[in-house]
């Protein structure tokens, strides 16, 4: 019933899919439809890849095993996991038959029934889906899985507390024993991945390495750009342990920096650590991103913080929850999201510190601790 992870992690799929099930019974939902994406990691472990042959995992609210639906020459990786061949039957096509045909037979009648897709199942096959399935009602499978996503259980929470221990340390070792000035932002960046994948932490889920101006775009596309005495340099990045995301952002400084560098960096850190010392559980999302703006607007920077304070993280580096501006929902002890404001000063320089937490019973809990001192880098 259960696959080992990393750390020995027990990940137990069959009790996930029974509180998806669970779920279903209470929204009046008969089947769960998931296509290849986090959700379908989430619910069986499986990260099978998204083509033109359909994978779909087809979950009843009861009565019948849950079955998958799979192309013949994927068959081999699920015929290896004897946990999931316990609790889901195996239904292979050929490369000649109809697998929407297949899917849809394995549904039963589709009068009248109300069956939720994950909203990464490609419309190619949606609209065959409907088409197949006269008197369905279609209604997105976040109505199930987010709720249960957004709440990390225990071997879920040991994954990402060990994915953030070891991307601080390849912080740490980075800081001290790299200089940047004369590498580029992709030289930079693959030095700091190679210190990732040797603590087992995978090819970077992401990488971002900002210097100069670019430092100013929260988003920028790290490039063969050369780092030079004077700029600031944003790191945005993480790796993963059994499919769980670390998301850490430092930023530091090639040479001495100017004292208005050295003030707005403090602001920024002190959003941070305002942010963080704010989270309790109850306490509505949207609140958490008001009391980093707090900071910044008060210290004449509110208009250049120019994203939210934080998103969920999991099996997907952006989930839910939001910390944004009119999400009233309240955080919840097993919530594990980033606390990362920044100040973005265009065509000068940006400053973005993110540490990933997690809220827990009686407040939060940092999943990274890297130092966050302003580090001066050669
Ligand atoms: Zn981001
Ligand atoms: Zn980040
Ligand atoms: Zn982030």
């Amino acid at each position: 019933m259960a696959a080992t992870g990393a750390l020995g992690a027990t990940m137990n799929y069959a009790e996930r899919i029974a509180r998806a099930q669970a779920e279903m019974a209470r929204q009046g939902i008969d089947w769960l439809l998931i296509a290849p994406s986090s959700d379908l990691v989430y619910l069986m472990g499986y990260p099978a890849h998204t083509s033109e042959r359909l994978t779909a995992l087809a979950t009843p609210q009861s009565g019948n095993e849950p079955f998958i639906v799979v192309p013949r020459l994927e068959a081999p990786r699920l015929a290896e996991r004897q946990d999931l061949l316990e609790i889901l039957d195996l239904r292979i096509w050929d490369e000649t038959e109809n697998p929407i045909a297949l899917l849809a037979k394995g549904l039963g009648d589709p009068q009248g029934k109300t069956i939720a897709v994950s909203d990464q199942m490609w419309s190619g096959f949606l609209l065959k889906l409907i088409d197949a399935l006269p008197g369905a009602r279609f209604v997105n499978a976040d109505l199930v899985l987010k709720g249960l996503r957004q709440i990390k259980a225990e071997d879920e929470i040991a994954c990402m507390r060990e994915a953030g221990r070891l991307t601080d340390e390849a912080w740490e070792e980075f800081v001290a024993t790299t200089t940047l000035a004369g590498k580029t932002e992709n030289e930079a960046g693959q030095i700091l991945a190679g210190l990732m994948a040797r603590r087992g932490l995978g090819a970077p889920a992401f990488m971002i390495v900002a210097s100069g101006p670019g430092s100013a775009s929260p988003h920028y596309l790290t490039s063969d750009k050369v780092i030079r005495e004077g700029e600031a340099i944003v790191f945005d990045f993480g790796g993963n342990i059994a499919g769980y995301k670390s998301d850490i952002t430092r930023t530091v400084h090639v040479s001495e920096p100017s004292e208005e560098f050295r003030k707005v960096y403090a602001i920024v850190d002190e959003a941070r650590a305002r942010t963080f010392a704010a989270i309790r559980p109850g306490l509505p999302c949207e609140e958490v991103d008001t009391v980093a703006r707090k900071v910044i607007t008060d210290a004449g920077y509110g208009e250049y913080f120019i994203h939210r304070v934080g998103h969920g993280l999991g099996l997907d580096v952006h989930e839910e929850p939001y910390m944004v501006g009119g999400n009233r929902a309240p955080l919840r002890p097993g919530m594990v999201f980033s606390d990362e404001p920044g100040i973005y000063l265009p065509g000068r320089f940006g400053i973005r510190i993110e540490d990933t937490v997690l809220c827990t019973e009686t407040g939060g809990e940092l999943l990274n601790n890297a130092r966050r001192d302003l580090v001066v880098m050669r």
